[in-house]
Order: C-alpha cells, then structure tokens, then sequence
C-alpha cells in the first residue's frame, strides 16, 4: 500500500510517502503565499508530486492507495481517524474558530487534494483525538461552565499522534498490552507536552484550550498566572504574541535552541543555566501531578528533539526522584541508550522516538481496513 503522508501548514506543506509501511521519501515544500515563494498549496503539491516521482517513489499521484492528513483540531467530534467526505470538511471547517492558524492550511491540503485525485480515499488524522478520553476533572477549566457549553472552551490537548505512538511502542518494550499500561509520556520538542496515560488511553495532558499552556517550550510560555495576559494588554501589548512567540526559553535566554541553551550554560551563562532550570522545575512539576493522578506508573518516556537527544534535560529532569521510583543510570543515559533506567528503578525510563508520520500511515491504513 502506498500512503502519502500530508502536513499541511500556513507557509509549509510536509509530505512523507509510505509503502508497505517504510518510509520511501518525504520532503517539504516552504514559504507557500510568501513574497518570492510558492503561490499557493496547489502548486505546493505539484512541486511534491513532482519530486516524488523524481525519486522513483511513486508514478503519480493517482497511483496513491490512500492520503493521511495530519487535522490539528478534531474538537470534541473526533475521537479517533475518519475517512475524509464533504461532511467531515464541514466538520473541519466549523472548527476553525478553535484552531484558527492551523485548521484553514490542514483544509487547504485536502480540498486540494481532493480535486487533483478525486477517487484517492483520504484520511483525517486529529492532534487532539487521543485525548478525548479525558475526564471531564482534566478537561474542564474552572470558569463559568458557559465558556465551555457555549463556546467549547475546555482542555483539548495536542501532540496526540506522537503520544499514542510512543505509548504503543512503550507498551511493547514493556511486554504488555497497552490496555494494562500506565505511562507519562514527555514530548519535548519545540513545543511541547507531558500526557498521563492509564491504561494505554490518555488522562490528562499539560497543553490545554490551545498549545499555549503546559510545559516551557521554545518560544511558548506554558503556563502562566491568566491575569499576565491580562496585564500585558493593558500595557498596550499584544499578549498573544509575547506568549506565543517571544517567551518560553527564548524569552527567558534570548534563545529557544536547546543545543545553544546547553552550550552556552555550560559556558558559565547565567541567564541560559536559569532558563534550563525554569525548563527542567516544569516537566517535575507535571510528572509528580501525573503520578500522583496514577498511582501506578510503569514507565516515564522521553521522546522529541530535547527528550530523545539531551542526555542533560533528561537527567536534570530525574535528579532527586529515587524516592518516587524513578532511578536513572547515568551512563545509559549518556550513551543514548533507550532504557536508561537503572535496574532497581522501580518504574522504567524509556528514550522512544516519535514517528508521527508513521503512526498517521498506520491509522490510515487501519481506517481504510475498517
Ligand atoms: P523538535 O521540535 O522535536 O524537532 O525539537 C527541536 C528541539 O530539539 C530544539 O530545541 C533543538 O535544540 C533540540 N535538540 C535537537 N537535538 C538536540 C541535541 N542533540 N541536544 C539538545 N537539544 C537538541
């Protein structure tokens, strides 16, 4: 089977083609709408096609089996992959309100799609979807109820497909089922989240409404006290922006590369060693909240650029927390082994990284099989 995997963003179309479930080719396709670069998705996807066949993966584009759509926001109506018709583009398209930047350039890669291969089946594969299985005690913010029965203002969490992924593949390490497993799993990317898995299914997950709030993150300030925001617009700021875009490590240290961040603590820099601790003081926090949620914990997984290749985030992260269970061995975690827990951690620490192109092929396939 031949799956094309589709990332479709403002300015950037993602595209990694899958046969028989490796990875043949992928490649991305930027500056869409911008002054100098390509038009528009249309031509985004022909300059993918077009590189596609290049590389000998695939004959045309109506050779695909089927297309997978990463679809930031499925709401409260998706809780698992669809097969893409019109009335689930209507279903996108009234969630816009919800994920303004993201689910307008997701739709323009489908309906995109879809005239230029009308008879290929496409797939919507939801950020969000994973954590639908949150109690309402995770998921409902403490505001008028209003906020949430009128206008759906409540914890959505993101980065599902990577944590689904990497819980299966925990599982597996383990050698249970997923069904019996309890599991943090941290992504630590450029943006990231920690989620609270019992029993293979999401509980709890640290980004809410929008991916704004939770863990530090690059440029994101995670959480915060709401009336800074509050506060900022009052000083005639854009609190939107200054949250989004200027906090977070870079707001902290003046940069949101963690490999800088690391050279430069090590270098004595103050403002960068304080910004690593600010980082590290989170992700803790999240993990005592989740176990405390759990109880039983059979694995705290580390996944994403900083969580699968900073030896330094990872041990930073697990200092002092022998008494919880959680004992890393240091040289494991050095070598960039993926168990680095020591054999009388009581709760296993895993390095798994995230595939989630490839989890998007597999749910597509798995829909198509339905
Ligand atoms: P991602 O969004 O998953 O690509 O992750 C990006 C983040 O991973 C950036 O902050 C990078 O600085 C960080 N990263 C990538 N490689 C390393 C590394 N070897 N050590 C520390 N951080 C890394």
């Amino acid at each position: 089977m031949k799956i094309l995997v589709l990332n479709s963003g403002s300015s950037s179309l993602k595209y990694k083609l899958f046969s028989e479930g490796e990875a043949v080719a992928d490649g991305i396709v930027e500056h869409i709408g911008e002054e100098g670069g390509v038009k528009d998705h249309r031509e985004a996807l022909e300059i993918a096609e077009k590189a596609l066949i290049r590389a000998g993966a695939v004959e045309s584009f109506d050779r695909l089996d089927a297309v997978g759509h990463r679809v930031v926001h499925g709401g409260e109506r998706f809780i698992e992959p669809v097969r893409i018709d019109s009335e689930v583009i209507g279903a996108i398209r009234d969630l816009i309100p919800l994920a303004p930047l993201h689910n307008p350039a997701n739709l323009e890669g489908i309906e995109m799609m879809k005239k230029k291969v009308p008879h290929v089946p496409q797939v919507a594969v939801f950020d969000t979807a994973f954590h639908q299985t949150m109690p309402k005690r995770s998921y409902l913010y403490a505001i008028p109820l209003e906020f949430y029965e009128n206008y759906g203002v409540r914890r959505y969490g993101f980065h599902g497909t990577s944590h689904m992924y990497i819980a299966k593949k925990a599982a597996e390490r383990l050698g249970k089922p997923l069904k019996t497993v309890n599991l943090i799993t941290l992504h630590l990317g450029n943006g990231a989240s920690a989620c609270a898995i019992e029993k293979g299914q999401s509980v709890d997950t640290s980004m809410g409404f929008t991916p704004l709030a939770g863990l530090v993150m690059g440029t994101r300030s995670g959480d915060i006290d709401p009336e800074i925001p509050v506060m900022m617009e009052k000083k005639g700021l854009d609190a939107d922006t200054v949250l989004n875009k200027q906090s977070g490590l870079r707001g902290l240290c003046g940069e949101n590369d963690m490999r800088r961040i690391q050279e430069r603590a090590a270098a004595g820099d103050e403002k960068s060693r304080t910004a690593l601790e600010v980082y590290v003081h989170r992700i803790r926090h999240y993990i005592g909240a989740y176990m405390a949620q759990l109880g039983r914990v059979d694995a705290l997984v580390f996944t994403a650029g900083i969580g699968e290749h900073s030896p330094l985030v990872r041990q930073m992260v697990c200092r002092g927390l022998e008494p919880l269970g959680i004992v890393l061995d240091t040289k494991k975690n050095a070598d960039g082994r993926r168990d680095i827990s020591a054999p009388k951690s009581q709760i296993r620490i895993f390095v798994i990284p995230t595939d989630e192109e490839l989890e998007i092929a597999l749910q597509t396939e798995a829909v198509l099989k339905r």
